[in-house]
């Protein structure tokens, strides 16, 4: 039988406008230095570079998180086979939680929890570095390597401190396209913050056992509902729709909408919620194809809805997360509210909701473009 491979995720992935960037192709099949497969242009799916070097050994298709070959293990790796871990996954626990660091909460996109993780993390030597993503622009971000504290302060939350930035971006992509940049620092302990799709494609590499991930220790899972991109077009017609011009904003947010915070609305008593449903027009296109709100994959997953403002919503997943976020508590790295069990199952049904949402969004988006699917084989 003929091994699928990158030119079978040209076909399958890539033409039919479901690549979701990831960059997991990229990242595993560039490890092993033969340059066959790379980005030609900026935030678009990869291609053949040199494809006469190309080895037909087929990784690259077995780990991309659109041909969903592995969905089986990983879901038995992650006791999610039972139909009662749907949709939220494993969920070992889930908590509202806040950094106890001045600087991280502040700077922080919610609570400044994930900084704050990755801050005990470098002092503790549990990792050497962690990828996470740096603000450009707004609805702008590039992968960043952070080895301190102090880096993490330069990419917290979708702030953006300098402004003259705004002019040089044309092209803007809130998504990072971050796991080529595992190569890096291959040979270093690391931590990778990611999206569903990100997350995926690490798990299916270490359910391989292939470089790059062998040496990641930690991963820390955003929620994700979708990612942006705007050319100047777009940035010029939502400045329309919406009566906001880019340069006024101050900050942004994800949680159950898009959250803008204007520049002079210090104690945000104006911030402008717009909801998802208004937004298709300025959505990645692959997003409409990916249905893992809450990032059943993390080791620990972050996001701002169902928490209140300023605290970031927390659920552990695996054992090596829940000793994790224990010792952050206990040490008093962030605090955390004492949910009611009326709160938590209130916090679940949210969570659910947005993922039954998302769930519900693919597959009538996969049903539009392709016609019927017959065989669900992801549980998410
Ligand atoms: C594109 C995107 C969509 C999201 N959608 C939702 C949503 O629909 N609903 C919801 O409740 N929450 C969503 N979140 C999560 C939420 O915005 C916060 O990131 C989360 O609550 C953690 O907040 P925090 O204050 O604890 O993190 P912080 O302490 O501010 O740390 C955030 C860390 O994440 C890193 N990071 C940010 N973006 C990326 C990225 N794209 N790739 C890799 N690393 C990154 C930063 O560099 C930083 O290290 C989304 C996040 C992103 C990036
Ligand atoms: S060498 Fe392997 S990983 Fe790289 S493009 Fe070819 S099939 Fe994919
Ligand atoms: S692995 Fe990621 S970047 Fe590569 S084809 Fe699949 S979705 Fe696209
Ligand atoms: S919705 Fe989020 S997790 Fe899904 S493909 Fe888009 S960026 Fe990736």
């Amino acid at each position: 039988m003929k091994i699928k491979s990158f030119e079978d995720l040209i076909e399958e992935v890539h033409k039919k406008g479901i690549c979701q960037q990831c960059g997991g192709c990229v990242s595993f099949c560039n490890s092993m230095d033969y340059d066959v497969i790379g980005y030609r242009e900026p935030n678009s799916p990869p291609e053949f570079i040199n494809e006469e070097n190309c080895l037909k050994c087929g990784i690259c298709y077995h780990i991309c998180p659109q041909t969903h070959v592995l969905d089986y293990d990983l879901n038995r790796v992650f006791n999610l086979l039972d139909f009662s871990s749907m949709p939220l996954g494993n969920t070992s626990k889930i908590y509202s939680c806040q950094s106890i660091d001045f600087d991280l909460l502040r700077q922080g996109t919610d609570g400044g929890v994930v900084n704050s993780l990755l801050s005990y993390m470098f002092q503790e030597n549990l990792i050497d570095g962690a990828i996470v993503a740096k603000t450009k622009a707004h609805f702008s971000r590039e992968p960043f390597f952070a080895e301190s504290k102090e880096d993490l302060l330069g990419t917290s939350g979708f702030k953006l401190g300098i402004s003259q930035q705004l002019d040089e971006v044309q092209k803007r992509h809130s998504y990072s396209s971050s796991l080529p940049e595992l190569n890096k620092h291959k040979f270093k302990k690391l931590a990778v913050v990611g999206t569903p799709c990100q997350i995926y494609t690490i798990r299916s590499m270490q359910n391989l056992g292939i470089i790059p991930s062998q040496n990641i220790e930690y991963c820390l899972g955003l929620f994700c509902y979708e990612n942006f991109e705007f050319d100047q077009r777009k940035v010029e017609k939502f400045q329309r729709d919406f009566n906001i011009r880019f340069e006024d904003i101050e900050k942004i947010n994800i949680k159950r909408d898009l959250i803008i915070q204007l520049k002079g609305d210090k104690n945000r008593g104006s911030l402008i919620h717009i909801n998802f449903e208004e937004l298709k027009d300025y959505m990645r296109p692959a997003c409409n194809a990916c249905s893992d709100f809450t990032n059943v994959y993390a080791d620990v997953s972050f996001g701002g809805l169902s928490s209140p403002e300023n605290f970031t919503t927390v659920i552990t997943r695996t054992e090596k997360g829940r000793q994790l976020i224990n010792e952050v508590i206990k040490r008093r790295i962030i605090s955390n509210l004492d949910l009611d069990s009326e709160t938590e199952k209130k916090m679940k049904d949210l969570l659910i909701a947005y993922s039954v949402s998302k769930m519900a969004r693919k597959e009538s988006f996969l049903k539009n473009k392709f016609g019927p699917v017959n065989e669900v084989k992801s549980i998410v």
